[in-house]
């Protein structure tokens, strides 16, 4: 090929040669190889996508039906993609253009990435952006290029736009875009080489007897970031050494980078000949690599960049918050294979980038128990690759399979490729689901693995016998439903029972507050609050059943919707305006999960009811003198959004707050959720609950504020087993208030 514009003199016509000096043979070469490269990446993509056929409809992308939940209700600060959500029939999720334009926009500003790690967020950002910028490019070279000139060639009187100002438009905005890219590399590299971060250390939670190695792990993540960084740094030597090879055309000065690269290669004493000959070896090594780089992708950590835009786009932010049902029509119930899985769970695996942020965030993987959730995700994905015939360049070694394959060949996933301890360490605590940048849903397939397991009775004792207590009595405590509301014996007033008295608020008590001794004074002293402040409210009495929240998190759905029944039924048989709860497990089923079986009041939690109270003046109070801490209970914070409330509370009550680093949608679970409190929890290193007092105990608070019945009883074990009870209080926000208010009385009364 000619070569016009190898060396331009000033006043020549701004533009650059694109196969300068590799003549037709090589150019040749080079479309062949970039033929190769791209059918290599879509054969590689299509049989992702094939995986991804495979998998059973989600019904993200149907006609929205029904009733809406506003975002910011829900989830205000997480919700990173699919931002708009239904609540009712199994599911409801849609993508609809809001949904799927909040998500795009997420994308755009990285703002998931950034959420929990803000420096690892703004590198991402450089990178991200820097190197579509770069693609964009490329796209743009290529249609003026293959395009333009080969059109308007065939016409007879060859055209370019890349010249002129757009020439030098595109230079430097290619060059400060791809410097930004080399900036953010190099603190990812860094990142990864000094910064000792937990999160990216794969050693596995469940700790595998012999080992197994995840070496291969470490080398896949070296070699994506290492192709990335000579990706950039050869095109900007490219750059460098065509400026220097051609004599420094003034108007170069628009690529500064490659400018001040050309003077560094003249100032080491390199000539333009030489220049020009390390030019092409440039040019060779850069396209070489750029098009290797495209065929790697669909087989290696790099198809994150594909994979994660859809997942972020088909998230399900209430994926947790309201389970779906167990599909009709199966002849098992819950997953058993991976023709169980739903195409959005086949894409959850392969979207998993490994940067751990939900294995540090996970409790059961912190106090020592055979889970986290990275491991879990990359166990299934690396299952999924190995079934469907394809495996993942330098994607680890995958733990053999335990029990060996169904009578059908197929291979079981609930105890087989996922071990039975480590789906029943989960307390479904959602922080996975709330830190993982990139829209995958850990917890509703747990659930849905825990179904099968429920289905073939692979459950603990304790458990078994818990189930079997809420299927005869209604409670997991085992006692008769005629003892539910005996803890209103002692009170000197009677609380109306709203089946027969007509009441503003329903209050669902829920079991532990109903039936733990140490639970009942509390719940007589919110009661004494409630009537001293003229709240017109009510029981159901023995018609109250457990809400079943954490039957369906264990995988009991039968029951679940035997105990919604029964309790729909006592809703109906009751006249109230809205229910209060002193349960955020029983919060999350009713307000989330029970509209779909016909229940249409508003609920909230007594820390909502009692802020409005404190605030219109309604509970008389005097400030408080005490330094304290609040733990936001998973189900309130991370599942609700509720976190205003019990800090307006604190607030009025005059207490010195402060926050513990993991607060808000970042708290740390107890321990108890997800049916956990019904399991044994002594093989553990350090119970979850221990960790939080450790946590509470290194900031100068001499109170440990709770706003869950179950909470109550956590914490004050766990400040009793780490010696912490003599200097740190756990109080329910319910006895802050009467401390209050009782002491307001005082004042009066003298
Ligand atoms: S829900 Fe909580 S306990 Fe379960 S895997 Fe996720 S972070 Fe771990
Ligand atoms: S599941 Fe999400 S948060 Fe966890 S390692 Fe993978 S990408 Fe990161």
């Amino acid at each position: 090929m000619s070569n016009p514009l190898a060396v331009l003199p000033l006043g020549v016509e701004e533009t650059r040669e694109v196969f300068e000096g590799i003549g037709t043979l090589g150019e040749g070469i080079f479309y062949l190889l970039a033929l190769t490269s791209t059918a290599v990446f879509a054969w590689g993509s299509w049989r992702r996508i094939k995986k991804y056929r495979r998998g059973r409809a989600a019904g993200r992308f149907r006609s929205r039906k029904s009733r809406e939940v506003p975002v910011d209700e829900v989830r205000p600060s997480a919700v990173p993609a699919g931002a708009a959500t239904t609540n009712g029939s199994a599911n409801s999720h849609v993508v609809d253009a809001t949904a799927a334009a909040h998500s795009l926009v997420a994308l755009a500003a990285n703002s998931t990435v950034r959420k929990r790690d803000r420096a690892a967020g703004v590198a991402h950002f450089l990178v991200f952006w820097g190197f579509i910028t770069l693609f964009i490019g490329t796209v743009i070279l290529t249609i003026d290029y293959d395009i333009v000139r080969n059109a308007t060639n065939a016409l007879g009187q060859e055209r370019s736009f890349f010249k002129g100002a757009f020439y030098l438009g595109y230079s430097v905005i290619l060059d400060t875009m791809g410097f930004a890219a080399v900036l953010g590399m190099l603190y990812l590299i860094w990142r990864r080489a000094f910064g000792h971060k937990a999160a990216l250390d794969y050693t596995r939670a469940e700790k595998p007897e012999g080992g197994y190695s995840r070496d291969e792990f470490v080398k896949g993540d070296w070699l994506f970031l290492g192709l990335l960084f000579a990706l950039l740094v050869t095109g900007f030597l490219l750059e460098g050494f065509r400026i220097r090879a051609s004599g420094f055309p003034s108007f170069e000065v628009w690529s500064p980078v490659g400018w001040l690269v050309a003077r560094v290669v003249r100032v080491v004493g390199i000539g333009t000949g030489g220049a020009d000959d390390v030019r092409i070896a440039m040019w060779w090594t850069h396209a070489v690599m750029a098009m290797g780089f495209v065929a790697y992708i669909p087989f290696s950590k790099a198809m994150h960049m594909l994979t994660d835009a859809a997942n972020v786009v088909a998230f399900d932010p209430a994926s947790a918050r309201r389970l779906h049902a167990p599909r009709s029509g199966a002849d098992h119930i819950g997953y058993r294979t991976l023709d169980d899985f739903t195409w959005k769970e086949l894409l959850d695996l392969d979207s998993c980038t490994k940067c751990g942020r939900c294995h540090v965030a996970c409790p059961a993987t912190a106090s020592g128990a055979p889970l986290s959730p990275r491991d879990f995700i990359l166990d299934l994905r690396q299952w999924a690759d190995e079934s469907t015939g394809g495996h993942t360049f330098l994607d680890g070694e995958r733990r053999p399979t335990t029990t060996g394959p169904l009578a059908n060949g197929d291979v079981r996933v609930a105890g087989d490729v996922i071990k039975i301890e480590t789906l029943w360490s989960c307390t479904t605590c959602m922080a996975c689901v709330e830190a993982c940048p990139v829209g995958i849903e850990h917890v509703s397939t747990i659930v849905e693995l825990r179904r099968s397991l429920v289905d073939e009775g692979a459950m603990e004792p304790t458990l078994q016998s818990a189930l079997q207590n809420l299927a005869q009595q209604g409670n997991s405590f085992g006692k008769s439903s005629r003892m539910r509301a005996r803890w209103t014996k002692e009170l000197d007033f009677e609380i109306p029972d709203a089946r027969t008295t007509p009441v503003r608020y329903l209050w669902f008590v829920g079991d532990f507050a109903a039936f733990d001794d140490r639970l009942q004074e509390l719940s007589r002293t919110l009661a004494r609050i409630l009537h001293d402040a003229g709240v017109d409210f009510g029981l159901l009495y023995e018609g109250e059943w457990n809400s079943g929240n954490d039957v369906r998190r264990v995988g009991e759905e039968g029951l679940f919707e035997m105990l919604v029944e029964h309790n729909v039924a006592a809703f109906e048989s009751a006249s109230f305006d809205e229910i209060f709860t002193t349960d955020p497990h029983s919060l999350n089923t009713l307000r989330n999960e029970y509209p779909e079986f016909g229940l249409d009041k508003p609920v909230r939690h007594y820390t909502e009811v009692l802020a409005d109270l404190l605030e219109s003046g309604a509970i008389p109070t005097r400030p408080l003198d005490s330094r304290v801490t609040y733990h936001d209970p998973c189900y309130l914070a991370r599942y609700n959004g509720v976190t205003d409330p019990p800090r307006r509370v604190l607030q009025a009550l005059g207490c010195d707050l402060v926050e513990m680093p993991r607060n808000k949608d970042n708290t740390f679970c107890c321990g108890a959720g997800g049916g956990r409190i019904w399991m044994d929890d002594s093989g553990l290193e350090e119970r979850p609950s221990e960790n939080r007092i450790r946590e509470a105990a290194e900031l100068d608070v001499e109170r440990f504020v709770v706003a869950c019945p179950k909470d109550f009883t956590m914490y004050t074990d766990a400040a009793k087993t780490t010696g912490h009870d003599s200097r740190l209080q756990v109080v329910d926000v319910i006895q802050l208030v009467d401390e209050a208010r009782v002491t307001a009385n005082l004042v009066v009364t003298e």
